[in-house]
């Protein structure tokens, strides 16, 4: 009974220990995928970067091209060079929309990871205790299980000494003769019988009984029976 309860309690601490296991790998996976996230972030941000030197080149050409007006004799040159700044301008333009656009989405990135970095720690933190708990069960079972062995041995030495005991006694009370066979019902060592219940009890083999009439110790041996019948 007590190794079947231990049997129990270990399997239940096994279960438990894989679901740890479990959210612990979770745990390594939520960490990949906020590492993912970050490398995509440094990535869009040396995006920008080359963006914004991009575009502090086309700010320099347009200024560039702004003071040449000056210089400008001819219509032509000046409706020439009046195209040639607006589409440097719009060519600014659609640079910083894209600077703005990535700027929008790195703030989305950030606010994700952020998130998830929160998420993390509040699950490393339940992690961190269910872990503390498992221990803590499986110490707390552990001596359990020790006091329960303790006690084992002490109930099997204590029928030991007992029977050891009562054996002495028998000897020297009964002839020298403390443990018989019982033969169909009947104790081979006072010859009386031996209640059916107890009999059938006795043929299922399993424990220690006496014989009620002279209290010897009484087993039975099926194969001298079957040869006598
Ligand atoms: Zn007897």
């Amino acid at each position: 009974m007590i190794d079947l309860e231990i049997d129990k309690i270990d399997n239940e601490i096994k279960q438990e220990q894989l679901a740890l296991d479990e959210r612990i790998s979770a745990l390594a996976d939520r960490e990949a995928h906020i590492a993912e996230f970050q490398e995509k972030i440094t990535q869009m941000e040396k995006d920008k970067r080359t963006l914004e030197d991009e575009m502090t080149d086309k700010i320099a050409h347009v200024r560039d091209r702004q003071s040449k007006m000056m210089q400008v004799q001819t219509g032509r040159e000046q409706t020439a060079l009046l195209k040639e700044i607006e589409d440097a301008k719009k060519n600014a333009k659609e640079n910083e929309d894209k600077i703005m656009e990535l700027m929008a989405e790195i703030e989305k990135l950030v606010s994700q990871v952020e998130e998830e970095k929160m998420l993390l720690k509040g699950e490393k933190t339940l992690v961190a205790e269910e872990t503390e708990k498992v221990r803590d069960t499986i110490e707390t079972i552990n001596k359990g299980k020790k006091t329960k062995s303790a006690k084992r041995q002490k109930q099997i030495k204590e029928i030991q000494d007992n029977l050891l005991k009562k054996y002495d006694t028998l000897r020297e009370r009964r002839n020298g003769l403390a443990v018989v066979n019982v033969l169909q019902g009947v104790c081979q060592g006072c010859f009386m019988n031996i209640p059916p219940q107890q009999y059938n009890m006795l043929l299922k083999g399993d424990k220690i009984f006496e014989c009620p009439t002279c209290q010897r110790i009484i087993y039975h041996h099926s194969v001298e029976e079957t040869e006598q019948a």
